[in-house]
């Protein structure tokens, strides 16, 4: 088991992006026992003793990506309108 424990920590250790989006890793704490990256969108994720990599702070960017996506509807939705008037 440390074995397994060890590669995650070596695993998020490596990371310098956000594995989610891509951005920067702003902070990384390395201590004995848990391993904490933080990244320029605000993510973190964490390996910590015997358990696996997990998502401390979700990555804001899918929520961003939704949030366009929506924007751009309402602008082609508006666009459909003029047209059929
Ligand atoms: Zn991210």
């Amino acid at each position: 088991m440390a074995l397994l424990s060890s590669n995650h920590a070596k695993k998020l250790l490596a990371q310098s992006r956000c594995p989610a989006c891509g951005a920067l890793r702003t902070e990384l704490i390395d201590e004995r026992m848990i391993v904490i990256a933080t990244f320029e969108c605000s993510a973190r994720f964490a390996a910590q003793g015997e358990r696996e990599i997990f998502a401390h702070t979700i990555c804001p960017a899918a929520s961003h990506i939704a949030a366009w996506t929506l924007n751009a509807e309402v602008v082609a939705e508006a666009g459909d309108k003029a047209g059929a008037e």
